[in-house]
């Protein structure tokens, strides 16, 4: 397999507890579709649904796929401020030197801030249950008596 962006042999490594392909001499590296999603789900499980929503705009590149040779295009990463490039055909990503690592810190951060949610979300709930509840309503009456 040859490197997209500067022609040299891509080597099987182990980034992160995920198998990629690595380019020793520009340092950046092909995921295979599976591989992306596991590198996801080393820190945050989004579920099967949010997994097809990867890409939402993309322009074409002259780096050619690894695979198929067909051109890759470049995609925002999420809505996040990442760029990464894919094959159409969905052979796979490439992400250029450290980008994987940025990926894990994205999701970390999401899953920081979906923590932070849910549990602004409990809170809620339980307030509206004792607001509804009857000893609160009761309350609130004898108040009015
Ligand atoms: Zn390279
Ligand atoms: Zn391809």
């Amino acid at each position: 397999m040859k490197c997209p962006k500067c022609n040299s042999d891509l080597t099987p490594a182990i980034r992160h507890k995920v198998k990629v392909n690595y380019c020793q001499s520009c340092k950046g590296m092909w995921l295979e579709r599976q591989d992306l999603e596991k590198l996801e789900d080393e820190v945050f499980d989004f579920g099967e649904d949010a997994k097809g929503t990867l890409a939402f705009s993309s322009t074409p590149t002259t780096a050619k796929c690894p695979e198929c040779m067909a051109p890759l295009k470049r995609f925002n990463y999420r809505f996040y401020d990442l760029e990464m490039e894919l094959c159409e055909n969905q052979h796979g990503y490439w992400l250029d030197e450290d980008e994987d690592t940025r990926v894990l810190e994205l999701m970390k951060k999401e899953e920081a801030d979906e923590k932070r949610k849910l549990l602004a979300e409990d809170q809620w709930a339980r307030t509206l249950k004792h607001l509804r509840s009857g000893s609160f309503l009761s309350k609130v009456k004898n108040l009015f008596r």
